[in-house]
């Protein structure tokens, strides 16, 4: 897919947005798209910059490692994937925002990694609403239990929540989800007494839905890169010229 083609595509993207925003009364202003490049090379990337899109989404550290090396430079990067802990250092090292954070244990592991680093690290917790065994993420339940310990992790600043909806090919039927998700976030802010800024909820297949009940970060991958052809591996280093 050549460069035209992926502006287009978030263009595209784009509408879509802002008809869920004006469907729901919201500012599009509210709402910030991540460009998820999983499984993409670093071109298609490069393409999306070109069309002046700076927000990427990777979901797994090994990959972002060798990638973003390889694309434009100033861009930003979250990190929206299962971190395991051994891989914390790398992630703070490589992310503006760990998007993904679904345990006490990883949390304070990066809260460590930041402090080591001298940096302070915006994170959204990460919750599994339907309660799907394949999915990480905290429950409702644990998230509001474990919420304090968290926030008091100095370096972390937790902005929000974040879910992965069921796949469906109806996305009407995953809006009770972003619903409960909304409203678990309200819990959150009456437990911290503060607000949190964000909801990261809606992908490729339901996101107009996920904006229309609240979501102010979309991670929207193949409605702009088209499907993902295998994982993308770098070039093995050429030998001898
Ligand atoms: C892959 C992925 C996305 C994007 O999925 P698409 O259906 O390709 O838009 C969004 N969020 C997470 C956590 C992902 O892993």
């Amino acid at each position: 897919m050549g460069g035209m083609d992926l502006a287009a595509n978030l263009e595209a993207v784009w509408k879509r947005i802002e008809r869920a925003c004006e469907k729901a009364g919201r500012d599009p202003k509210e709402v910030s798209l991540t460009a998820v490049s999983k499984g993409h090379p670093p071109e298609a990337v490069a393409a999306l910059a070109a069309a002046g899109h700076d927000l990427f989404g990777e979901n797994r550290v090994q990959e972002a490692k060798a990638k973003i090396p390889e694309c434009p430079s100033g861009l930003r990067w979250h990190m929206i994937g299962h971190l395991q802990t051994n891989k914390a250092r790398d992630a703070v090292r490589l992310f503006e925002v760990v998007q993904s954070v679904d345990s006490l244990k990883l949390a304070r592991e990066l809260d460590k990694q930041a402090e080591k680093r001298g940096r302070v690290l915006p994170v959204l917790l990460e919750v599994n609403a339907a309660g799907e065994a394949s999915k990480y993420g905290f429950s409702p339940e644990r998230l509001l239990a474990e919420l304090g310990e968290i926030n008091r992790l100095p370096r972390l600043e937790i902005h929000g929540l974040m879910t992965m909806a069921p796949w469906t090919k109806d996305p009407e039927k995953v809006r009770p989800v972003f619903v409960r998700v909304r409203e678990l976030k309200k819990r959150c802010e009456e437990k911290l007494g503060a607000p949190l800024a964000h909801l990261s909820m809606g992908m490729s297949g339901d996101f107009e839905v996920a904006v229309e009940e609240g979501s102010t970060i979309v991670r929207v991958g193949t409605a702009i890169f088209g499907e993902r052809p295998c994982a993308w591996r770098p070039r093995p280093a050429a030998e001898g010229g």
